[in-house]
C-alpha cells in the first residue's frame, strides 16, 4: 500500500459532476468515473467521507427565484443529495468499495441516520461514509455540510472537487485566458477577492477550524492519489503558518 501525507480527508463532490454531459440528473458514465477517482483514494487507505451536493436536480436558491418558500425549497434540494448519494453508493458497491450512507434528514428505511460517533467507527473499519441530505437545516449549501462534516469527523483535509478546473484562479479560466492559477493561498485572502473555492459561510467555517482545503480537478485522472501522496497539485487553501515560504498570495502559472 503506497504512503499517504493524510489520515482521514472529507470529499465534497457537486451535484453537477454526477451529470457529465447531460446537465441534469445523473450519467452513468460520469457517475462510474466519479466512483473509480474514489476508489482509488480507498485504495491508499485514507479514511473517506463524501458530501455530494444535489445541484443536479435542484437548488434551492432557484427555485426560490421561482417563487417557492426557501426552507421549502431547500428540503427539496436536500432530498435530491439523498438520490446522489444512493446511485454513488450503488457504483461503489458494484466495484468492490465497502460504504455506508448517513442522512441529516432521517430516510430510516433507505440509509442510517448522521450519528457522528457511528460515522468515525465506520470510516475506521475502512468504509467510506457517504454524507447525504446537506446539513439538515435549509439556508445554506453542501459546501458548507462537508466544512461541517470535515470538521467534526477531524479530517486532515477537505478535498474540494471541481468540474474541468484544476484549482483556483484570479478570474475564471474558462472564459479568460490570461487568468493565473495560485498554488496556495490564505482563507482571508480567498475569501476578501471572493475567490472560487467554496461559499464564503464554508469558507469561514473552515478558517475558523483551520481546515485546510485543497481545490482540485476532479476529471484529472491521478490527481487525488497525487495530493494524497502528498505532491502539489490544485490549490491549497490554509492559514498559511505552517510554511515558511508562504507569502500572503502565492500566484503559480
Ligand atoms: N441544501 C440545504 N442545506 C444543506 C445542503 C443543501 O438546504 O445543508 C439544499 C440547497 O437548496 C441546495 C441544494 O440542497 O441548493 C443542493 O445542494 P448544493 O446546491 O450545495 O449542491 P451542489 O451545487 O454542490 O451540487
Amino acid at each position: 500500500m503506497a504512503t499517504t501525507k493524510y489520515n482521514r480527508a472529507l470529499l465534497k463532490i457537486s451535484g453537477e459532476s454526477l451529470a457529465g454531459d447531460r446537465g441534469f440528473g445523473i450519467d452513468p458514465t460520469a457517475l462510474q468515473f466519479v466512483a473509480g477517482q474514489i476508489k482509488k483514494a480507498w485504495f491508499l487507505g485514507v479514511q473517506l467521507g463524501v458530501v455530494v451536493g444535489g445541484g443536479n436536480f435542484w437548488r434551492g436558491v432557484e427555485a426560490q427565484e421561482e417563487g417557492m418558500e426557501r426552507a421549502t425549497a431547500d428540503h427539496a434540494g436536500m432530498l435530491a443529495t439523498i438520490m446522489n448519494s444512493l446511485a454513488l453508493q450503488d457504483a461503489l458497491e458494484k466495484i468492490g468499495v465497502v460504504t455506508r450512507t448517513q442522512t441529516a434528514l432521517e430516510v430510516t428505511a433507505v440509509a442510517e441516520p448522521y450519528i457522528r460517533r457511528r460515522a468515525i467507527r465506520h470510516m475506521e473499519k475502512g468504509r467510506i461514509v457517504l454524507f447525504a441530505a446537506g446539513t439538515g437545516s435549509p439556508y445554506v449549501t453542501t459546501d458548507t455540510a462537508a466544512a461541517l462534516r470535515g470538521v467534526e469527523m477531524g479530517v486532515d483535509l477537505l478535498l474540494m472537487s471541481k468540474n474541468a478546473v484544476d484549482g483556483v484562479y484570479d478570474k475564471d479560466p474558462k472564459t479568460d485566458p490570461t487568468a493565473k492559477k495560485f498554488d496556495q493561498l490564505t482563507y482571508i485572502d480567498a475569501l476578501n477577492r471572493r475567490l472560487n473555492v467554496m461559499d464564503a459561510t464554508a469558507l469561514s467555517f473552515c478558517m475558523d477550524n483551520d481546515l485546510p482545503i485543497i481545490v482540485f480537478d476532479l476529471y484529472n485522472p491521478d490527481v487525488i492519489e497525487r495530493i494524497l501522496s502528498g505532491e502539489n497539485a490544485g490549490t491549497l487553501v490554509h492559514n498559511g503558518k505552517n510554511d515558511s515560504d508562504a507569502k500572503e498570495i502565492q500566484g503559480g502559472t
